[in-house]
């Protein structure tokens, strides 16, 4: 049996948003779906993505469409949202239902897919790339370019040229050829399939193009294209752009973005950039005059505590917890004090923000920093290890810090 194919009312008017229709037939798995004997719902292809709306039938049972596919025998598909919604029985084949396509969303791909062509066409036109391939997302679209490069001005003119052909407000028609018809008007792109009759949409004298997709009556719709991130992909230029409505949102939300920035600059949002560069030169030469302060008041703290600690059977053992430093400063001064005394040994710990613990002695002492930490840790419940002479470990509590420290120095000066 020769399943008829959906006969597909959005080829012929792009702005017919209601419709009548025949269910044809009913899909319960893996999703409940519908398939009728015309439609005005675009199924996701070429590109383009599929329609939304609602089927409500004779017996006022409304179902909301949220996705629409083509299938290989050329029939059209409408799946629902939820089977618990589903009512086999409001749909049985045969019963009359009125389709409603979301006329929001149809109008943003219609902007999204013309204005594509018109782009298309300018960048084919002005600098000989074609376009291998459409992709339309939810925020954003794309085109990919056959082309080794791109620069800045080829971007800029294509975008002028597109929006010249928005504000001349072209016609645009679909028109029904034969493949043989097709091959002498010098389309932008022949379609790979294997169909005899072809529908072209005629952007008048600007672009010729077989596709099936849905597109504006007049390029005026199309309203204005702008051209945002470009990227190398490997078939060669990928160009993100965004059309009518989508174009003046997004504009809308880069708007507000540096205009909160610019807020924070006190400055001009032509300014940011400058500003931003001069904040990041200081935050620069700020981090470098903090790392040199930060060695020079370790080695005077290192220097102080040497001086008050007197030395024990050839050892100076310093001991101390310091509460405001991290643990980055407790270890330049274990370096320090290791450094400039040849017989330190330095039992360092810092609670705040993480508390941590530092174990340090000078080159040739005949102590393991490394197994003492690995003791200590195994009292506190932390993690933490190193060489002979440098050892770090981090504790999940202060508590507990001083009376280990304090344990421990007793053993060595025993
Ligand atoms: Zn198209």
């Amino acid at each position: 049996m020769v399943l008829p194919m959906t006969d597909r009312l959005y080829y012929h008017d792009s702005f017919l948003y209601d419709f009548d229709a025949e269910v044809r037939d009913i899909i319960d798995a893996p999703r409940p779906a519908l398939i009728l004997d015309r439609t005005a719902f675009y199924p996701t292809s070429g590109g383009q993505v599929h329609d939304t709306g609602w089927i409500t039938s004779d017996a006022n049972a409304k179902f909301r469409v949220t996705e629409v596919a083509d299938m290989e025998d050329g029939r059209v598909v409408h799946y629902f949202e939820a089977e618990r919604d589903f009512d086999k029985a409001a749909l049985q084949p045969g019963t009359r239902v009125r389709g409603q396509v979301d006329a929001t969303r149809r109008r943003d791909h219609m902007q999204q897919h013309s204005g594509q062509h018109v782009l298309s066409a300018a960048f084919l036109r002005l600098h000989d790339m074609p376009t291998v391939s459409f992709h339309m997302a939810d925020d954003y679209c794309s085109i990919d370019l056959d082309t080794p490069t791109l620069t800045k001005e080829q971007i800029e003119s294509a975008e002028r040229l597109a929006n010249e052909i928005i504000l001349e407000n072209r016609g645009v028609d679909i028109r029904f050829v034969t493949r043989e018809e097709a091959g002498n008007l010098g389309l932008r792109k022949l379609p790979p399939t294997e169909r005899d009759e072809l529908r072209l949409i005629d952007i008048r004298d600007f672009d010729l193009s077989a596709c099936g997709g849905t597109h504006v009556a007049q390029t005026g719709q199309i309203a204005s294209i702008l051209l945002r991130k470009t990227e190398k992909v490997r078939q060669g230029w990928r160009v993100e752009f965004v059309a009518g409505q989508r174009a003046v949102a997004t504009a809308r939300r880069d708007f507000s973005t540096l205009t909160e920035t610019a807020a924070l600059f006190s400055a001009h949002i032509y300014d940011v950039p400058q500003q931003a560069r001069k904040s990041l030169d200081e935050i620069r030469t700020l981090r470098k005059q903090r790392e040199q302060s930060q060695e020079e008041l370790a080695a005077a703290q290192a220097a102080a505590l040497l001086a008050e600690t007197a030395e024990v059977s050839g050892r100076k053992l310093v001991v101390r917890t310091l509460a405001d430093r991290d643990l980055n400063f407790v270890k330049l001064l274990a370096q320090k004090l290791t450094r400039l005394s040849p017989h330190a040994v330095a039992l360092l710990a810092t609670t705040s923000p993480q508390p941590s613990l530092v174990f340090a002695q000078s080159a040739g002492l005949p102590l393991d920093m490394g197994a003492l930490m690995k003791e200590t840790m195994t009292k506190l419940g932390g993690r933490g290890g190193g060489s002979k002479d440098l050892a770090q470990g981090g504790v999940p509590s202060a508590d507990g810090i001083d009376s280990a420290l304090k344990a421990i120095a007793e053993k060595l000066m025993a």
